[in-house]
C-alpha cells in the first residue's frame, strides 16, 4: 500500500487531461493558503477501478472532467441533490466508505454571472443542451431565473427543457428571429468556438443588445467569436474562464470545508489561470 506522508493529495481525473488548467489553479491556491497539499492531473481509463485505487492511496479529493462526469456519478457512494438533478458530477471527496460527489459547474456559472447581475426574475437563454448546459440551466433556475433553452438538435434540446421545466426554441428559429431583446442573460454552452480564433456564428450581430449579460463557457480561446460579437454590441461579457475559476473555488471550499478568501485565495487562482492561458497563447504564436 502506498500512502502520502507529508502532503494531502488531490487530482483532476479525465481522459485526456493533459491540457487541464486545474492543477495550475489549485496548486497556486494551496501554496497561497499555506496548505500542505499537491494537486495532480491523472489520466484514467477505468473510472471505477481507478477511483478505488486513488481512494486506497489516500487521495482526499478529485475533480472529474470529460468523459467521466456521468460514469463517476454512478461510482460514488453518495451524491448530493445538485449532482442528482444534473445527472453528473465534477467533484469527489473522500469519505469513510469511498467517494461522495457533488456538481460545482452550476455554482461556477451562477457566481460568475452573479458578479454582474441579479439572477432572480431575469429572463435567461441557454444555448446548448449537453452537460455544461444542463448544469447552467439547473443553476439559473435554482437562482430564480426564467430559462429558455436553444439547441441545434431539437430532440436533445426538448429533452433538456422538459426535464428542467423550461421553454425551448430551436437554434435555427432563434438565429432567424435575429433579436435577443427578450433575454437579459445569455449563456453560450455549445462547443462552438473551442480552440478557434474565428468560429461559425450561432446568432447574428443583431441578436445582442446593450444591457444583456452574456457568458461564454468555452475558455480556449479566452475571446471566442460569440463573446466578441457580444462585446461589440455593448453587452456585459463574462468569459468562460470565470466559470472555470468559480467552479474550482467551490470545489476547494467543499474539500477544505471553509470559504476561500477573495484576497490571497480567489485572486491568486484567477491570476494563475489567466497567466497559464496567456502563456499557452504565446506558445501558439511562436
Ligand atoms: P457536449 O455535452 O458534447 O454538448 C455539446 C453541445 O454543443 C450540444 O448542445 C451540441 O448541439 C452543441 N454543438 C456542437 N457543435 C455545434 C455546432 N456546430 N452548432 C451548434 N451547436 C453545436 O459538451 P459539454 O460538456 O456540454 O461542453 C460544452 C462546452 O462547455 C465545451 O466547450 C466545454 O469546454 C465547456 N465547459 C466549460 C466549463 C467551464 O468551467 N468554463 C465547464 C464545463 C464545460 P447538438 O445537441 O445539436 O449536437
Amino acid at each position: 500500500m502506498i500512502q502520502p506522508v507529508h502532503e494531502d493529495l488531490f487530482a483532476v481525473v479525465g481522459n485526456p487531461v493533459s491540457h487541464s488548467l486545474s492543477p495550475v489553479m489549485m496548486n497556486a491556491a494551496f501554496r497561497s493558503l499555506g496548505i500542505p497539499a499537491v494537486y495532480l492531473a491523472l489520466q484514467i481509463d477505468s473510472p471505477v477501478d481507478d477511483l478505488k485505487t486513488l481512494w486506497e492511496t489516500g487521495f482526499k479529493g478529485l475533480s472529474v472532467t470529460l468523459p467521466f462526469k456521468e460514469t463517476v456519478y454512478r461510482a460514488a457512494v453518495s451524491v448530493d441533490e445538485t449532482a442528482e438533478a444534473i445527472g453528473a458530477l465534477n467533484t469527489l471527496r473522500r469519505c469513510d466508505k469511498g467517494w461522495e460527489g457533488i456538481n460545482t459547474d452550476w455554482i461556477g456559472a451562477t457566481r460568475a454571472i452573479g458578479r454582474f447581475t441579479r439572477l432572480h426574475g431575469k429572463n435567461a437563454l441557454v444555448i446548448g443542451a449537453g452537460g455544461a448546459a444542463r448544469a447552467v440551466v439547473y443553476g439559473l433556475k435554482r437562482e430564480g431565473a426564467r430559462v429558455t433553452v436553444s439547441n441545434r438538435c431539437i430532440e436533445r434540446g426538448r429533452s433538456l427543457s422538459s426535464s428542467m421545466r423550461c421553454d425551448f426554441i430551436s437554434l435555427p428559429a432563434l438565429a432567424k428571429s435575429g433579436n435577443g431583446r427578450d433575454f437579459d442573460i445569455v449563456v453560450q454552452c455549445t462547443s462552438v468556438g473551442l480552440m478557434e480564433e474565428q468560429s461559425a456564428r450561432l446568432v447574428p450581430d443583431s441578436f445582442f443588445h446593450p444591457g444583456m449579460v452574456v457568458m461564454e463557457t468555452v475558455y480556449r480561446p479566452l475571446w471566442t467569436g460569440f463573446l466578441l460579437q457580444a462585446r461589440q454590441a455593448g453587452c456585459t461579457t463574462v468569459p468562460g474562464i470565470d466559470m472555470l475559476l468559480h467552479q474550482g473555488v467551490a470545489q476547494l471550499e467543499w474539500w477544505l470545508d471553509r470559504p476561500v478568501p477573495a484576497s490571497n485565495g480567489i485572486d491568486v487562482m484567477e491570476k494563475a489561470l489567466k497567466k497559464a492561458l496567456e502563456d499557452e497563447q504565446d506558445i501558439q504564436k511562436d
